[in-house]
């Protein structure tokens, strides 16, 4: 909750791409990395990228790693993106659950898996510009300080903080671990598992929904990572001025929290095969 509050806080203006407040963000987010003793790729922390046609745009993506000790040269990713919208006019748009929680699960996540060596290796990407076309995932994927033959998963975070009105979370991807979702459904009644069309793009629960564009997951799914995505779905304050963290759901938080935490149990006692096998 305390990183959530400082991500969606007013000095951080909204954290749009190229913004200061995003730069106090990526310091903040670069200061927690450090405290958690994350190492860095030979870049350091910060993986700059342009994107956009003509007048280039800078984005800057907040990666680390923890060193597995069973499979150190097998990567799981873990992504959040810590860019939103900023201001219109005087309004800052605060993104507490988009995407200040899912950014602080990451971190809470490093947290708990470094307490323990864990078995595979753990990227943590903080993308930018994933509001404006998931730009700092598709740069780490263009760019990845390890061969993506080397990833075994992406795990995505966004929008933990906050129920849509069904009270759901939703977890896309998991149809080619059978296994996972046994593990999860009885412990989660409000997870929600949806099932993407494989190479296509809707999901079969919700025609409507355009999975690969939904989060920064898509960029992975498209270079043949196989993908899993937690993420909330959009509620009254989505993308206004109201998504602040007095409004984060704590128990909701609490639970996105053990569900990404059981589901990264249940991967650690997979082999590397089991979870690059390609999606069902
Ligand atoms: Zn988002």
């Amino acid at each position: 909750m305390t990183d959530i509050e400082t991500l969606s806080s007013a000095a951080m203006q909204g954290r749009k791409t190229g913004s200061a407040g995003a730069e106090l963000a990526r310091q903040f987010i670069i200061q927690r990395y450090t405290q958690l003793q994350l190492k860095a790729f030979s870049q350091g922390y910060q993986q700059v990228f342009n994107y956009g046609f003509g007048d280039k745009k800078a984005g800057s993506n907040v990666l680390g790693y923890l060193r597995g000790c069973r499979y150190p040269e097998h990567y799981v990713v873990v992504t959040a993106h810590y860019d939103h919208l900023g201001k219109q006019g005087r309004k800052i748009f605060h993104g507490a659950d988009d995407n200040g929680s899912g950014v602080a699960v990451m971190l809470a996540l490093a947290a708990k898996l470094r307490q323990n060596c864990p078995v595979y290796s753990y990227i943590f990407l903080a993308t930018d510009a994933e509001e404006n076309g998931l730009y700092g995932s598709k740069a780490f994927v263009a760019a990845a300080p390890v061969p993506l033959s080397n990833i075994v998963l992406n795990l995505n975070l966004d929008m933990l903080g906050r129920p849509d009105r069904r009270g759901r979370l939703y977890l896309t991807g998991a149809k080619r671990y059978p296994q996972l979702i046994a593990a999860l459904e009885p412990a989660f009644s409000k997870l929600q598992f949806l099932h993407h069309r494989g190479p296509g793009r809707m999901v079969r629960d919700n025609p409507r929904y355009d999975w690969l564009n939904a989060s920064d997951h898509g960029p992975f799914h498209r270079a043949g990572v196989a993908c899993l995505f937690f993420g909330g779905q959009e509620h009254p304050h989505y993308h206004t001025p109201d998504d602040t963290w007095q409004r984060i759901d704590k128990a909701f938080l609490d639970m996105a929290m053990q569900a990404v935490w059981h589901s990264v149990q249940w991967l650690e006692h997979q082999a590397p095969p089991t979870l690059q096998s390609p999606a069902a």
